[in-house]
C-alpha cells in the first residue's frame, strides 16, 4: 500500500528496465496497484508457515476507495503496519497477495493488462475484481477470535 500516486511522466516499462533496488522512490510507488488486498488480515498458521487471507481489513483500510485513511501518520494507529521497500521485500514477498505488483515484478513476472501503468488509469483494478472495495469487514468489528471464520480465496 502507498498513498495516493501521481504516474505521470514514468517512462514507459519502467520496471523491466532496470532492477527493483535502482527504482527511484516514485517509481517504486507506482508499483502499487492499489488493491487494498495488503491490507487484509492474515493468519499464519506456525507449523507449516502456510499464510490464509481473511476479509477483514485493518481498521484505517477505506472500503471503498482501498486505500489507507490516514496514510502519512498511519503508524501512531498501526505502529506495526510494514513498509515495504526495495530492501526489504525479499523477506515479505512470500505473503504478499498474488497479484502484488511488487511480488510481481519480484518473481520476475508481467504485470497483469488491469494493473494501472499497463491501462493508464486506476479504475481497472476495481473493474477487474481484483481489489478489495465493497468486500471487507473492519477489525474494529471482529475479534481476532473469530477471524478464521473469515478467510477467503484471494480475488485475482
Ligand atoms: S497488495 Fe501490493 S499492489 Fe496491492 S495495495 Fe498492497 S502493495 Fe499495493
Ligand atoms: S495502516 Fe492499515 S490500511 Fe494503512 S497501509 Fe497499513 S495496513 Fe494498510
Amino acid at each position: 500500500m502507498t498513498d495516493v500516486i501521481d504516474r505521470s511522466g514514468l517512462k514507459p516499462r519502467f520496471w523491466q528496465r532496470k532492477p527493483m533496488q535502482k527504482l527511484s522512490d516514485r517509481e517504486w510507488e507506482a508499483l502499487c496497484d492499489g488493491c487494498g488486498k495488503c491490507c487484509l488480515n492474515k493468519l499464519e498458521d506456525e507449523d507449516t508457515g502456510e499464510v490464509a487471507l481473511t476479509c477483514v481489513a485493518c481498521r484505517l483500510l477505506d472500503d471503498e476507495t482501498c486505500r489507507c485513511a490516514h496514510y502519512e501518520n498511519r503508524h501512531q494507529f498501526v505502529p506495526d503496519c510494514i513498509v515495504l521497500r526495495p530492501d526489504n521485500i525479499d523477506s515479505h514477498a512470500y505473503w504478499m497477495p498474488m497479484t502484488c505488483a511488487y511480488r510481481l515484478v519480484w518473481e520476475g513476472k508481467p504485470l497483469p493488462d488491469w494493473h494501472p501503468l499497463i491501462s493508464g488509469t486506476p479504475d481497472t483494478v476495481h473493474d477487474a475484481g481484483i481489489s478489495v472495495r465493497h468486500r471487507t469487514v473492519s477489525e474494529f468489528d471482529k475479534p481476532i477470535e473469530e477471524w478464521e471464520d473469515f478467510i477467503i480465496e484471494e480475488p485475482i
